[in-house]
């Protein structure tokens, strides 16, 4: 080989090496471009990930808010629960009336009614409370006391009749009111009554004797808020009796005292 074909080989191999260099540096760009774009599209993903969980969190935030908004409506709805006493008649010594062979004393009926009438309203979301829960006895001055410390909108007095004339025919179911005003003027002594009245009617079937005026009765008159006195039944008369010592008539009377008091709540609204 001549001198010429050396040098000639010699420029083609250095041109040769250099291509060589500058395809390798510009594929290992190429690469690095490519990982950049790899890298990118990771780094994209990542991000929506981040905003996707960002969205959820917000959205649960907004969800948790929601939440606390409907936990303190629900809050707010309790505090403003109406609250009634039932005051179960008579209790301990004072037995109140009873059946000629004594086997029915009133005491022991008023308080089963009124556990039983309590325990429906609070089934209901009203504050319910009896002014005895036991066979104890109870001033009259004290259960009116008791009605106004724990801010009574209602009392309810649950009793039953007896016949002053020593008859066994005299039967059925009354509400006693009085004509006095009591706080709030929107829902009057006797309406309430009426509403009992009507109630408990349609609930039990017992004789529908009416509502009944007594000013005088010591706890219609002292009472602040609106009271009735309901006579759940003649204790002197036998069908009358039998009704309110068993279980089921008891429930019946307290599922009508129960609705009258429901449907006199709205009346206060
Ligand atoms: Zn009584």
């Amino acid at each position: 080989m001549e001198l010429m074909e050396w040098r000639h080989l010699a420029v083609q191999s250095v041109i040769l090496l250099l291509a060589a260099i500058v395809c390798s540096a510009f594929l290992s760009g190429r690469l690095q471009t490519g990982n950049t774009v790899l890298a990118d599209t990771g780094k994209q993903k990542q991000e929506s990930k981040i905003l996707q969980e960002e969205k959820e969190s917000v959205a649960d935030g907004q969800k948790m808010g929601q939440f606390a908004a409907e936990k303190s409506e629900i809050q707010e709805k309790r505090s403003k629960k109406k609250i009634i006493v039932i005051d179960a008649g008579h209790g301990g010594m004072d037995e109140g009336t009873s059946s000629s062979d004594r086997k029915c004393l009133e005491k022991e009926y008023t308080l089963r009614t009124s556990l039983r009438l309590r325990s429906l309203l609070r089934q209901n979301g009203v504050r319910a409370y009896c002014t005895r829960t036991s066979d104890k006895l109870v001033s009259k001055k004290s259960r009116l006391v008791f009605a106004k410390r724990v801010k009574a909108d209602l009392l309810v007095s649950v009793h039953c009749n007896a016949s002053v004339a020593g008859d066994h025919d005299s039967k059925g179911i009354e509400v006693l009111y009085s004509s006095r005003k009591s706080k709030p003027f929107t829902l009057a002594n006797m309406h309430l009554a009426k509403i009992l009245f009507e109630n408990l009617g349609k609930e039990v079937p017992l004789k529908k004797r009416g509502i009944i005026q007594r000013n005088h009765l010591y706890l219609l008159h002292h009472a602040k808020m609106p009271a009735a006195i309901v006579e759940i039944g003649y204790i002197t008369n036998r069908d009358d009796m039998r009704y309110i010592m068993d279980g089921k008539g008891q429930q019946k009377i307290a599922q009508g005292i129960c609705n009258g008091i429901l449907k006199a709540l709205e009346e206060l609204k």
